[in-house]
């Protein structure tokens, strides 16, 4: 009899279990369906819509769109995370407005001692620096490598040449190439737009070319004293004609010697910049989450973020579908499904809008420093940037935390049936970073994760326009989202997972 009482109470156990487990796929599968292309494509067309104009950090256009993602948020049934019970989080977010295109151009003397102006093309020959001076500047430019003074690394660039009133012509990168050397460390501080432009103003410098400046970049420092332009192929061959050599032998000379080979290029060229700073700017992220339903399991979070700014316009406006527009409606497209699929996440979930990376990884270091669950409770940080592009999966999880991946595996494996490709640890950025946003949690000691897609790429107008929501791969979009949408429903729940 006691046996028999044990047996119907597995029985009656197993039935609850496998009615739960119904009820969970039911329910899983139910809002996974409704995760669709049409409507996140609504979505992207919205941020990248004219009234935004490229949401560059620190812009009112900027704020708008947060606003209305925000919006979103609060209608799907998302809480508030942000500064007092709001869903934003706030920092100051200085920047320049770019009122046009500018211009650049050579003025090419001739034998009888007359000149004509060569003026070169937007947005091919040369790309208005985002943070240039307002004005005009035309002098002669002087080559100075890589723009380097690294004293205690027995180089400079500036060394026994004079910049004071000139252009100087610099490229990116350092003089050490490998940055998976141990060497390099001592050069990566060296790397950074923010620094080079700092080193030639520190010099005088009136002007700056970039050399491979194509396209907007607004994380670079801010000086009213000089202008910047990025320029590309031509007019460097330009600059360097007549000179028996070429930018690209003079850099690999400096990079087998160490030694600068900076000279006056007897060029003349004119940089106009038509821009107007505003101090004043501020940038928020945009915070909204799930409370876990679990008494204790409910103090664990795990974040799923993007970053939602854009690069703004430099003359024409970069709407950024791609960089990061997709990001951003991937996580709209999974905030949505999970707030409204009725199953009770154990864990808490946090959606997390970053604002101001493209302009130097504000919003994500903010967060990472005044986070809303203790980083400890903090299962991992998964970030997605260019994600809507290709045909295949990728998912990273920074080594040893592999296992945080066969979620989004099985996922796939489930529900998706995508190629998928699972690895570990998370890819570098030429600095030997995790890119970007990660390297604000995984450098303050958060387990990192991030989101890519593989193959099949349509062109990419990596900070240009042309970055419209025609450049996406709006399918993939929909089974990245649905993919987080799973993962994260199993993570959030799994009671087996501790770290
Ligand atoms: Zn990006």
């Amino acid at each position: 009899m006691k046996k028999i009482k044990i047996l119907l109470l597995i029985a009656l156990i197993s039935v609850n279990y496998i009615y739960a487990q119904d009820d969970f796929e039911t329910k899983l599968l139910a809002k996974f369906h409704s995760i669709t292309s049409e409507e996140m494509m609504t979505w992207m067309e919205k941020l990248c819509s004219p009234e935004y104009n490229g949401r560059l950090s620190g812009t009112p256009e900027y704020i708008a769109s947060a606003e209305w993602v925000a919006e979103k948020l609060k209608k799907w049934g998302i809480l508030p995370g942000g500064d007092n019970g709001t869903y934003f989080q706030w920092f100051d977010s200085p920047y320049t407005a770019v009122n046009d295109i500018g211009s650049l151009a050579l003025r090419i003397s001739q034998p009888d001692s007359s000149s004509i102006i060569k003026n070169y093309t937007y947005p091919d020959e040369y790309y208005p620096g985002m943070n240039s001076g307002n004005g005009e500047i035309t002098a002669e430019v002087v080559f100075v490598g890589f723009g380097v003074t690294a004293p205690e690394l027995d180089y400079d660039d500036y060394k026994g040449i004079d910049v004071k009133g000139k252009i100087v012509l610099v490229n990116r990168d350092v003089p050490h190439s490998n940055p998976r050397d141990p060497e390099y460390k001592k050069w990566v501080s060296y790397c950074y737009h923010q620094y080079k432009l700092e080193n030639a103003v520190k010099h005088g410098a009136a002007g700056f070319l970039y050399i491979d400046g194509i396209g907007a970049n607004p994380n670079i420092s801010y000086d009213p004293s000089i202008m910047v332009c990025g320029i590309g192929p031509q007019p460097l061959a330009d600059i360097f004609s007549g000179l028996n050599t070429t930018n690209t032998e003079v850099t690999d000379k400096i990079k087998k010697t160490f030694k600068p080979a900076s000279f006056s290029t007897g060029k003349i060229m004119t940089i106009k910049a038509n821009t107007t700073r505003h101090p004043e700017g501020r940038g928020c992220n945009v915070v909204g989450y799930i409370e876990g339903a679990d008494p204790v399991l409910k103090n664990e979070a795990i974040i799923i973020g993007g970053h939602l700014d854009a690069v703004g316009t430099a003359g024409k406006t970069v709407n950024g579908a791609l960089d990061n527009a997709s990001g951003a409606v991937d996580i709209m497209g999974a905030a949505k499904a999970m707030a409204q699929s009725g199953i009770k996440l154990k864990r808490s979930v946090v959606f997390l809008f970053i604002g101001g990376e493209e302009t130097g990884l504000h919003g994500s270091r903010l967060y990472a420093r005044k986070p809303l669950f203790p980083k400890e409770n903090t299962i991992t940080f998964i970030n997605l940037d260019m994600v809507g592009n290709g045909t295949g999966l990728a998912v990273n999880a920074s080594a040893p935390y592999k296992q945080l991946l066969t979620y989004f595996e099985e996922a796939n494996t489930k529900y998706i049936h995508r190629p998928f490709r699972g690895s570990a640890p998370e890819p570098l950025d030429f600095y030997g970073r995790p890119r970007s946003d990660t390297y604000n949690f995984s450098s303050t000691g958060y387990r990192t994760m991030s989101i890519f897609t593989t193959s099949g790429y349509k062109k990419v107008y990596y900070h240009l326009p042309g970055d419209d929501p025609d450049a996406v791969t709006i399918d993939i979009m929909e089974d990245v989202a649905k993919m987080i949408y799973v993962a994260l429903t199993n993570m959030a729940n799994d009671t087996e997972l501790k770290f």
